[in-house]
């Protein structure tokens, strides 16, 4: 209310859309306010004997009363901007109440809360200026309208009211410039923190190797298998109707329970085994230094860890599957047809009924 309204091209109805006030919304907060067709001569009459009469007195002592508070001066700045200012308050005393079911109305109000925002002009300050231009309204009533007098009453009641949906939709949009701005900075930070995960070959949901990292060290394994004639097994393992807990809980706990199952695996498995997140609910794991039989226990572990399992999240117990695909290394392979085998032998355990073993 302090500040200026600055008058963009944007049209009434596009900045009421933006803040969730098209024409039903609209009524409805009228409706709450118990502003009705009616009230349309009390704005007349606030406008006519209270108002227009004595604006420029309103204004001045609005600010002499502003001007008592040092974070105010301080927003006001000089005697330059407190002459504009003074201005606007005018034109702002003006239209108070006139049009009040108008898209123009709601949207001018719903600009004054954007730019305190953006002034980080407090939200208490906001308010007891609000207040302050009540108590100014309501002292200003001429004495011809005399107190306890239904007029005087009636035109109390439309003050109070007026007042409170102009401040009502000045401090929704204040709020919602607010969180329109941290919104933005929660999404650069969860970019910057994916980014740099990236970056030290990390999975940023789950803190798995990622894909690529997981794949340099089987590479790493693999050149070993042909040169020392080590034994190096890959298991790849999916998440069974995964797509359904996202269908059912949301994609937030299902993120959730990918996080649960990486902790499990990494749980089940040995410090030196490598277990990183393929892509979505796929897991792979690099069992090195490992004979066939030891990899198939293990994946029978990693499947009935999974298994018995109840995933909490929040409110929910979640109880769930995995399919896994083990194969196991020769010296003649390389990684592509590897990772071929290993995905073979899952999609057979999917095959077969999923939550199981299948080993080619
Ligand atoms: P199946 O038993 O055949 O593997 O069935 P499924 O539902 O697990 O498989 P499908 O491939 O149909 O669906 C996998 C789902 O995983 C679909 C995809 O939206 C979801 N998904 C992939 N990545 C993520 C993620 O990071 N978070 C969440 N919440 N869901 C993901
Ligand atoms: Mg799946
Ligand atoms: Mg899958």
């Amino acid at each position: 209310m302090t500040q200026d309204i600055v008058h963009t091209a944007e049209g009434a109805e596009v900045v009421c859309a933006r803040y969730g006030f098209a024409a039903a919304a609209r009524q409805h907060r009228l409706g709450l306010l118990e502003l009705d067709a009616g009230d349309h001569h009390w704005a007349q009459l606030l406008h006519r004997q209270v108002i227009a009469p004595q604006v420029d007195a309103l204004v001045d002592r609005f600010y002499d009363f502003q001007q008592r508070f040092p974070e105010i001066m301080q927003a006001i700045g000089n005697r330059a901007n407190l002459a504009r200012l003074k201005g606007t308050q005018r034109r702002y005393l003006l239209s108070l109440g006139q049009h009040f079911d108008s898209a123009d109305y709601f949207a001018e109000r719903l600009r004054v809360g954007e730019i305190h925002a953006l002034r980080n002009i407090s939200l208490s300050l906001y308010q007891a200026s609000y207040r302050q231009m009540q108590q100014l309204l309501i002292d200003a009533i001429p004495a011809a309208l005399t107190p306890g007098s239904a007029d005087h009453a009636a035109l109390c009641r439309f003050i109070g009211k007026i007042t409170a949906l102009d401040m009502t939709l000045a401090i929704e949009t204040y709020h919602s410039t607010r969180v329109t701005a941290l919104r933005e900075a929660v999404d650069n930070l969860q970019h910057e923190h994916w980014r740099l995960h990236q970056k030290v070959g990390r999975d940023a949901l789950t803190g798995l190797a990622n894909r690529e990292a997981a794949m340099d060290e089987l590479a790493a394994a693999l050149d070993a298998v042909g040169a020392r004639g080590t034994e190096l097994c890959l298991i790849m393992a999916d998440v069974d109707h995964f797509k359904q807990i996202n269908d059912t809980y949301g994609h937030l706990v299902g993120d959730k329970v990918l996080q649960c199952i990486a902790a499990k695996l990494q749980q089940l498995l040995r410090e030196f085994d490598v277990v990183g997140r393929f892509g979505g609910e796929e897991f792979i794991i690099v069992l090195d230094d490992t004979p066939l039989a030891v990899a198939r226990t293990v994946a029978e572990r990693l499947r009935q860890g999974v298994e018995h399992e109840l995933v909490q999240c929040d409110e929910q117990q979640i109880r769930l599957t995995i399919s896994l695909g083990l194969t196991q290394a020769a010296a003649r392979d390389d990684i592509r047809n590897l990772i071929r085998r290993a995905d073979d032998a899952l999609y057979q355990a999917k095959e077969e009924g999923r939550n199981r073993v299948v080993v080619i």
